[in-house]
């Protein structure tokens, strides 16, 4: 567990998440500030920074992130109308939370990226 890293903190229970799924490997949970009817996180339960320093030895792992993805949409009821899986990366990629997580987001038509 990383020191002051929000999404360790709420892996490790010590901050309140609405939580949707939990394995060895992941924790999924609500977007505090959703931007679609249907936004989730999926994250590692291992502190990992980003993309950017994903190893070969991270690919169960990241493969398993899909897997659970797939499934959680399943469960939300938006695997058939279809949804968006995003993994911002860096300061030009939008990413503002160190720890890398997967968004999944659906329940509405999704505008065009860029
Ligand atoms: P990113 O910009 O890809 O790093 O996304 C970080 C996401 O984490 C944003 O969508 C935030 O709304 C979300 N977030 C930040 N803090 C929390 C929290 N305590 N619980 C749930 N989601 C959070
Ligand atoms: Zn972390």
């Amino acid at each position: 567990m990383a020191q002051d890293c929000i999404f360790c903190k709420i892996v490790a229970g010590e901050i309140p998440s609405k939580q949707v799924y939990r394995d060895d490997l992941v924790t999924a949970f609500h977007d505090i500030n959703p931007v679609a009817p249907v936004h989730v996180l999926i994250v590692p339960n291992e502190h990992i920074l980003s993309v950017a320093a994903v190893k070969p030895e991270h690919e169960p792992l990241l493969g398993h992130m899909f897997t659970v993805a797939r499934q959680i949409a399943e469960e939300l009821g938006v695997a058939e109308s279809g949804f968006r899986l995003v993994v911002n990366t860096g300061s030009d990629g939008g990413q503002d939370v160190y720890h890398l997580h997967m968004h999944l987001l659906g329940g509405k038509r999704l505008g065009r990226l860029g």
